[in-house]
C-alpha cells in the first residue's frame, strides 16, 4: 500500500512538472507569438498611414495657394475640405481619391494647419473632440472620450519657392481610428485567454498519462526486484531450516556411532554446498546484470565445445546416456568473454543431461551461418510445455519444482545463461516437446562477421 502510494505521488510530481514546464514554454511562445503579431500588425497600420501622407503631399504641395486667398484655394483643391467656420460637405474629398478610396472615409481624416499653426481645415469624419491646436510630434496615439483610439502623422508641407508663398507652408495631418487594429488585439487575447486553460488542461492530463507510462517500467522492475528479494529468501529458507534441524538433532541426540556422525555431518555438507551455490548464481546473475560491459576477447566456440564435451563425458558414462557433438573443422569465432561463455554453455548441458532419462542422447551442435555462430543443446529428455518455455528463463522458475530439486536445481540456471546470452547481444531460445525432448539455441555474432 505504501509503496502503491509512493508510485502515485512520484507520478502526480511527474506529471505536475512536466506540465508546469510545458505551461511555462506554452505562455512565453504565446506571448512571443501575440507580440510578434501585434507588432506586426502595428507597423503595417503604420506603413499604410505614412505611405496616404505621402502620396498626398506630393500630390497637394505642387498646388498650395499663396498666402492671399488661402480659403478659396484650399476648397479648390480639396472640395469637401471643411474649412474652419464653414459649414461641411460630406462627399468623397480629394485625400480619399488619392489615397484610400472612398470606402475608408471613416477610417482615415485630414486636418491642414498653416504655418502659424493655426487650423485651416478638416475632413468631416476627423474626431469631434480633437483640439484644434497642433502637436508638431510626427507620430501620435490619442484616446477619445468614447474610448476610441487615433494614430495620427504629421508632416511638414512646403509651398511653391517662386511665388510669393514661404517656403514652409504648412502642416498636413493624416489620421486612422485604431478600431479595427484594437478589435484584432481584442479578438486574439481573448483566444490566448480561452485557449491556454484549455491547452493547459489537455497537457495537464497527458502528463498524467505519460508519467504513467514513464513509471510503468520502474514499477514493474521494482515489482520484480520485490519478487526476487521474496523468492532468494524463500530459497535459502529450506536449506538453512534443514541445516539448522540436523545441527538440532545432532545436540540432542549425539551420534553413537562414527558411520552415523559421518551420515549427518554429510547432510550439513550438502546443504551447506546448496546454499553456497546459490549464492554463487545470484553472484554471477548480479555481476553479468550490473556489468554494463562485459570484458571481450576472441574466442573459439569449437573450443569450448570440445573441452565441455570431454569434461561431461565421464558424467553421461555414469548415468548410462549419450553425449554427442557435431563440431565442425573449421573454427568458428566470437567476441565473448570466456569464462562466461564456459558457463553458459556448460548449464545448458547440465540441464539437458538433469532432464534426460537413462539411455537418452544429449548432442551439442555447433554450426555457422550468414555470420552467426548457431549452438544446438538438444536432449531427448523430458520436455517442456509449451506455456512453460516461456517462463523457464525466469529467475528461480522450475517447472516440477519437487524433480527440479532433487537434481539439485535452484531455477537459475537459465536466468544466468539468458544473462550471458544478451551481455553478448546473443539470443538463446527454446524449442521442446513434451516427453520427446528439447533444443536450447544460442544465435551469436562470429567475431569477423
Ligand atoms: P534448474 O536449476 O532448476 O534446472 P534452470 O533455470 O536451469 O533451473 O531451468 C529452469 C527449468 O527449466 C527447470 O526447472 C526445468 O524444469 C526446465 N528445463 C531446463 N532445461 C531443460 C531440459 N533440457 N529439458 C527439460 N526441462 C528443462
Amino acid at each position: 500500500m505504501a509503496k502503491q502510494s509512493l508510485f502515485r505521488s512520484s507520478r502526480l510530481r511527474l506529471s505536475l512538472w512536466y506540465a508546469g514546464i510545458m505551461a511555462v514554454i506554452l505562455s512565453l511562445s504565446g506571448l512571443g507569438a501575440y507580440r510578434a503579431v501585434i507588432q506586426s500588425n502595428w507597423a503595417a497600420l503604420e506603413r499604410e498611414i505614412e505611405s496616404s501622407a505621402g502620396t498626398l503631399h506630393d500630390s497637394v504641395e505642387p498646388l498650395l495657394p499663396s498666402n492671399e486667398e488661402t480659403v478659396k484655394i484650399l476648397q479648390k483643391i480639396f472640395p469637401e475640405l471643411c474649412l474652419v467656420g464653414q459649414p461641411c460637405d460630406l462627399s468623397p474629398t480629394l485625400i480619399q481619391r488619392h489615397t484610400i478610396g472612398v470606402s475608408d472615409r471613416s477610417t482615415y481624416y485630414i486636418r491642414l494647419f498653416n504655418y502659424e499653426e493655426t487650423l485651416l481645415g478638416f475632413s468631416p469624419n476627423q474626431p469631434a473632440e480633437l483640439p484644434a491646436t497642433l502637436v508638431k510630434t510626427p507620430w501620435q496615439t490619442f484616446k477619445t472620450e468614447d474610448g476610441s483610439r487615433y494614430r495620427q502623422f504629421t508632416i511638414l508641407l512646403h509651398g511653391d519657392e517662386t511665388g510669393s508663398s514661404q517656403a514652409n507652408w504648412g502642416y498636413l495631418q493624416i489620421g486612422r481610428s485604431l478600431a479595427e487594429f484594437d478589435a484584432e488585439n481584442t479578438r486574439i487575447q481573448k483566444i490566448l485567454l480561452i485557449g491556454f486553460p484549455l491547452m493547459l488542461a489537455v497537457i495537464t492530463a497527458s502528463s498524467w498519462w505519460l508519467s504513467g507510462l514513464a513509471m510503468r517500467p520502474i514499477y514493474v522492475s521494482y515489482q520484480q526486484q520485490q519478487q526476487f528479494t521474496a523468492n532468494t529468501a524463500h530459497e535459502l529458507r529450506t536449506p538453512i531450516a534443514s541445516l539448522l534441524a540436523t545441527i538440532e538433532a545432532l545436540q540432542k541426540v549425539p551420534p553413537t556411532s562414527p558411520e552415523d556422525a559421518n551420515t549427518l555431518l554429510s547432510q550439513i555438507a550438502k546443504q551447506g554446498r546448496r546454499i553456497s551455490e546459490l549464492f554463487t548464481d545470484l553472484l554471477n546473475l548480479t555481476y553479468i546484470e550490473q556489468t554494463l560491459v562485459l570484458p571481450l576477447q576472441r574466442c573459439c566456440l569449437n573450443d569450448i565445445v570440445s573441452d565441455l564435451i570431454e569434461e561431461f563425458s565421464e558424467l553421461a558414462d555414469g548415468a548410462n546416456f549419450q553425449l554427442a557433438s557435431h563440431i565442425p573443422e573449421r573454427s568458428i569465432d566470437v567476441m565473448g568473454n570466456e569464462p562466461q561463455l564456459y558457463r553458459l554453455i556448460s548449464n545448458l548441458i547440465v540441464n539437458a543431461i538433469q532432464y534426460t532419462p537413462e539411455k537418452g542422447t544429449v548432442t551439442v551442435s555447433l554450426e555457422r551461418r550468414d555470420r552467426m555462430a548457431y549452438l544446438k543443446v538438444s536432449d531427448t529428455g523430458i520436455g517442456i510445455e509449451s506455456d512453460e518455455q516461456k517462463r523457464i528463463f525466469d529467475r528461480f522458475y522450475r517447472v516440477n519444482r519437487d524433480r527440479s530439486r532433487q537434481t539439485g536445481g535452484n531455477g537459475l540456471g537459465l536466468a544466468i545463461a539468458q544473462a550471458i546470452a544478451q551481455a553478448h547481444h546473443g539470443r538463446l531460445t527454446v524449442e521442446s516437446q513434451l516427453d520427446k525432448g528439447s533444443t536450447f539455441t544460442l544465435q551469436i555474432a562470429t567475431a569477423d562477421g
